[in-house]
């Protein structure tokens, strides 16, 4: 492991270390980035401070030498406090020196994520709104996908920083594009679950094989990414979450989230999402009983039984 710090890049401050940006910052370290790290919670900062950063007491002394600034928060009410304060603080904005780079990868509403940007444009700070695709494994192995919202010179500079904990780095356009984007691949992908869940069950309902009808599927007209590398029905792939009690992978309650900021935006801009409405029915439901398990779980709500294979 490369820990030697490079004195040409940035000092970086990392604020929010959960389950996400806790493995984000670790690979930025490996990098040889200077990291001042905030959580709210001690557990985590200490993995931190094991893996070479700095630890801050406060997210004013986290970003005190800081040129970068990196969130991985879990919603867009953290997101805005921890920028723009609340009742009890005055928020980071307004600490912040102009030129510096905030570039928050906390999947939020894109209307959310345009109100911090125009806040921060006021004060000449460059914003990015970057959620990513991908779970924890992609976290941690660096390979995660950032989509980004924001100005095209500042997403190239924000490039570099990006490239050490992803593999893709899109730019979808301006401020709340990222947020956008990922919400319309989000609720596809719910789409897809709830569509491959279903049709599994009716040929398995119907006398057939879950692996012969998925390979079927997967040659056919049918095919398509849970299919391919995540498919629902216990024991038809190995090291998808539904061979393993669908325990990992990517939780119902976040699958929920996202489906739920999909709907917030149609409703928002009067945009027709039938088929997203649906996909969050079932997920709002589903979430009742397995929302900790993975999202491909929904299978359960089809046929009982996977949940003992
Ligand atoms: P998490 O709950 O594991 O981590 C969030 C961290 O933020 C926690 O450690 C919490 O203590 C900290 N935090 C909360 N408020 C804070 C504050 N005011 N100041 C400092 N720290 C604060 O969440 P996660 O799974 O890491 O997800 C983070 C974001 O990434 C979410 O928006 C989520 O939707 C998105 N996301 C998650 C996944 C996934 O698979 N987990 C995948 C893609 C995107």
């Amino acid at each position: 492991m490369n820990t030697e710090k490079n004195t040409d890049k940035p000092n970086i401050a990392f604020i929010g270390l959960g389950n996400m940006g806790a493995p984000m910052a670790e690979n930025l370290i490996k990098a040889g980035y200077k990291l001042c790290v905030y959580d709210l919670s001690v557990e985590a900062t200490n993995r931190l401070q094991q893996a070479g950063a700095t630890v801050a007491q406060s997210p004013s002394e986290a970003v005190a030498r800081a040129q970068v600034v990196i969130s991985m928060l879990p919603a867009g009410k953290h997101v805005h406090s921890v920028y723009l304060g609340d009742g009890n603080s005055k928020g980071l904005l307004s600490e912040l020196a102009e030129g510096t780079l905030v570039i928050d990868s906390s999947t939020i509403a894109a209307e959310d994520a345009r109100i911090v940007a125009k806040a921060a444009t006021e004060l000449n700070i460059n914003f990015l709104d970057a959620p990513v695709s991908g779970g924890t494994g992609a976290a941690i192995a660096g390979t995660l996908t950032f989509i980004v919202g924001g100005d095209a010179e500042v997403f190239v500079k924000a490039k570099p920083i990006l490239n050490t904990m992803g593999k893709n780095i899109f730019h979808a356009g301006a401020h709340g594009a990222g947020q956008v984007a990922k919400i319309c691949n989000n609720m596809l992908l719910g789409i897809l679950m709830a569509g491959t869940t279903e049709a599994i069950n009716l040929g398995v309902k119907n006398g057939l094989d879950p692996k012969v009808l998925s390979d079927i599927m997967l040659q056919s007209s049918g095919r398509n990414w849970t299919l391919e590398v995540y498919n629902p029905y216990p024991q038809v792939m190995e090291s998808t979450p539904s061979s393993n009690h669908y325990k990992g992978g990517f939780m119902t309650n976040l699958m929920l989230k996202d489906l739920n900021l999909a709907m917030q935006t149609s409703q928002a801009t009067d945009v027709e999402t039938p088929m997203g409405a649906k996909a969050a029915e079932l997920y709002q439901e589903h979430s009742t009983n397995y929302g900790e398990k993975d999202f491909s779980s929904l299978m359960i709500r089809y046929d009982n039984s996977v949940l003992s294979s």
